[in-house]
């Protein structure tokens, strides 16, 4: 099973590269471990997903303000959320070949994985990517990378009341770059030291917090569900008392089943008025004429972990040998490619001149439409299996009524109507033009 499993990881990983999804980060020069570069089409993926975050958790709502804050902040701001003190993972290294491991992850603590040499007694290291600002090079001028962007939103609390004057309880979202520099990145882009985060903060009081706290937890899982991650791998961790992060109160690990292991994938995060405190911030209610200091609810996501999981629910194989196909069920929602038209021939202009124009109307239409002649048709639709598109659309010799090519068909039937394949049946269905967007609006 674990063979399989580990089968599967490799597959989706050479997809990836192969099709144009994912490669290492500064690959021609040997790999920068821990970073990842988007292709086109993991590109268009990654803006469908947040994309359907944003329009979920943001524009639906009317109690939500979105932000986007700088990704290099002052170390005061690190300081008051107590990552400066706090931000760390235990460290050992061996004695023999230096190479360094997460003390907590190590089935052996006493023995390096890799030479068998002693490992050296556990320190903290700091997660936190340090940088200076300007020019001098000195203690006044260190800057962090941000490490997550829960805290550009806190120090955004004070400006979005002046400016808006929300009243609680209302949220703040922002979707963005957070970097830690993880001892040991590793599992594809599941822990990586660049990534991404969609997180909010919902302020209420305090009094309310447990409503809020079990209204994102069904978000969270709607959301889930809607992108297309196979829930009867998500299960929900209630993480214990002495395993909660500095700051929280009660938290909800959402996990999924990797090919490596039950790992997480999101958090929810009663964090209370921590970080509020700590930044000396607070809220007016004008109807009570009371100040006090709101309590927090954060959902917290990871969008290349989002992606993972996405990928790994979407993966099929279909028969044997010769015959496999592999295929992404991706939801048409969320498909980088929506559908891919191609005429029967490349070498006919009629054909071509004919899916030309079904081409531009649809891509006009949805934007996400490709133009696919490579190869025979068989070919075509095994790639657009491969990168997940829904609906491969083919103009042939019916379609523009060629009797000499004709499939024998009333041929004045069959004018002006394209076939549809369907990736997940490989059914074929004959739709006339006119009713082709239609047809697609229909299924998406
Ligand atoms: P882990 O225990 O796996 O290191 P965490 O508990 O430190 O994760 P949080 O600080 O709660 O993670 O971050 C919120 C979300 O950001 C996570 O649920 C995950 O989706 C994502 N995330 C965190 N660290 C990484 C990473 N190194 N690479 C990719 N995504 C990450």
């Amino acid at each position: 099973m674990q063979n399989e499993q580990q089968a599967t990881m490799e597959k989706i990983i050479s997809l990836c590269k192969r099709r144009g999804f994912i490669f290492q980060g500064s690959e021609i020069y040997g790999g920068l471990a821990g970073t990842w570069d988007y292709g086109h089409l993991g590109g268009e993926l990654v803006s469908k997903l947040k994309d359907s975050w944003w329009k979920q958790f943001v524009t639906a709502r009317e109690d939500m303000y979105g932000i986007r804050a700088a990704i290099l902040m002052r170390n005061e701001v690190w300081e008051a959320s107590g990552h400066v003190a706090g931000f760390s993972d235990p460290l050992v290294e061996c004695t023999k070949c230096n190479h360094r491991f997460r003390a907590d992850q190590l089935e052996d603590k006493e023995k390096c994985a890799d030479c068998g040499g002693a490992l050296g007694d556990a320190r903290q290291f700091n997660m936190m990517f340090k940088t200076t600002i300007g020019a001098a090079e000195d203690s006044a001028s260190v800057a962090y990378l941000r490490p997550e962007t829960a805290q550009g939103i806190f120090v955004n609390f004070k400006n979005t009341l002046d400016a808006y004057h929300p009243k609680l309880p209302f949220g703040m979202a922002q979707i963005g770059k957070a970097f830690r520099n993880e001892i040991t990145p590793r599992d594809f882009i599941f822990r990586c030291r660049e990534f991404e985060q969609m997180e909010l903060e919902y302020f209420t009081e305090a009094s309310q917090w447990e409503t809020h706290f079990e209204h994102f937890r069904g978000e969270m899982l709607s959301w889930m569900e809607s992108v297309g991650i196979d829930m009867s791998h998500v299960h929900e961790l209630e993480v214990g008392k002495d395993d909660l992060a500095h700051y929280s109160k009660r938290t909800i690990d959402f996990e999924f089943d990797y090919p490596f292991g039950r790992k997480e994938l999101f958090g929810l995060a009663y964090r209370g008025d921590f970080d509020l405190t700590n930044h000396k911030l607070d809220y007016f209610d004008e109807a009570t004429g009371e100040r006090f200091v709101p309590h927090v609810i954060e959902p917290s996501f990871g969008v290349d972990r989002a992606l993972l999981a996405v990928l790994l629910s979407a993966y099929r194989e279909e028969g044997e040998g010769e015959n496999m196909r592999a295929y992404l069920k991706l939801k048409p929602s969320i498909a980088p490619v929506l559908c891919a038209v191609s005429p029967l021939l490349k070498n006919k202009p009629e054909l071509v001149e004919k899916a030309r124009t079904v081409f531009s109307m649809l891509k006009k239409e949805f934007g996400n439409v490709m133009w696919d002649d490579n190869g025979n048709i068989g070919k075509r639709y095994r790639r657009q299996d491969e990168i997940g598109t829904p609906f491969c659309i083919v103009i042939d010799f019916d379609t523009i009524g060629d009797p000499s090519n004709s499939s024998g068909q009333e041929k004045t039937e069959l004018l002006d109507t394209v076939t549809i394949r369907h990736r997940d049946s490989g059914e074929q269905e004959r739709v006339a033009i006119v009713e082709l967007v239609e047809k697609i609006k229909s299924q998406i």
